[in-house]
């Protein structure tokens, strides 16, 4: 149950410097920050978010594309999420200075976002192949949701964009409504998504999406953007 793993009260809370120890150098091992406060250094936050990230292979493909920016993969599954920990700490001792950008937590994405990210912290969130939750009664656990798009949209800085992609009909048809009836979401045009070189990601990095390949399954995807509220008179 949730109980059993840690959850920060709020975003000031998690411990960068664990799960990004390249970007949070300790006082003592860098000496050549001497006397600078740590307030003065840049603090880089965690800009990227992949939901239900399963065994990884987004934030690692995706981790070279961006190497500057810190991503981190939520993940409910405790031996999945400890699975996704050892594959990017092999990674990182296999190559130095890379794949320091990524990390995981295991976590539930349905409770505890606002716990991990402020307002207007992200500027890409993922949500690749979700479980379908088939029966009506329970939609209400899919993880696009309208209530749970209002907490993403609070996430996501205006301009930002939410990736979702999966092989059930049934369930792209529910994601792409959800999303084209949120008044602070709106589709990103086609011309946009031929350049953008994550969308390419979307069926080839994550290992259900070349599970689908392999059975040369159809996918449904629905790409949005985080756009200002509509003033109100
Ligand atoms: N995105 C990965 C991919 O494309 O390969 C994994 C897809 S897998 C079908 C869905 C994943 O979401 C599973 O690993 C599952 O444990 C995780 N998941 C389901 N509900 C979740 C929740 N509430 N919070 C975090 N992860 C969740």
């Amino acid at each position: 149950s949730d109980s059993h793993f840690p959850v920060p009260v709020s975003p000031s809370q998690f411990e960068y410097s664990l799960h990004y120890p390249h970007f949070y150098p300790s006082e003592e091992t860098n000496e050549t920050d001497v006397g600078i406060s740590s307030a003065a250094k840049t603090q880089p936050k965690i800009q990227f978010a992949d939901v239900g990230c399963g065994f990884g292979g987004l934030l690692v493909s995706l981790s070279t594309l961006f190497p500057d920016t810190l991503m981190i993969g939520m993940e409910i599954r405790d031996k999945v999420s400890e699975y996704v920990k050892e594959r990017i700490l092999a990674l990182r001792v296999a190559n130095p200075g890379q794949y320091q950008n990524i990390s995981v937590v295991r976590t539930n994405s349905m409770k505890y976002i606002p716990n991990y990210f402020e307002k207007a912290q992200l500027l890409k969130m993922f949500f690749l192949f979700p479980d379908p939750h088939f029966k009506e009664k329970n939609h209400r656990r899919r993880v696009i949701s309208m209530h749970l798009l209002d907490e993403y949209a609070y996430t996501l800085q205006v301009g930002g964009t939410i990736y979702t992609i999966t092989d059930v009909e049934e369930l792209g048809i529910w994601m792409k409504s959800c999303l084209e009836e949120h008044p602070l979401f709106e589709a990103v045009p086609r011309e946009e998504l031929e350049v953008d070189p994550v969308v390419k990601l979307l069926t080839s990095a994550t290992e259900e999406g070349q599970k689908v390949a392999r059975n040369g399954g159809q996918t449904y995807q629905a790409v949005y953007r985080r756009i200002a509220a509509p003033l109100v008179e």
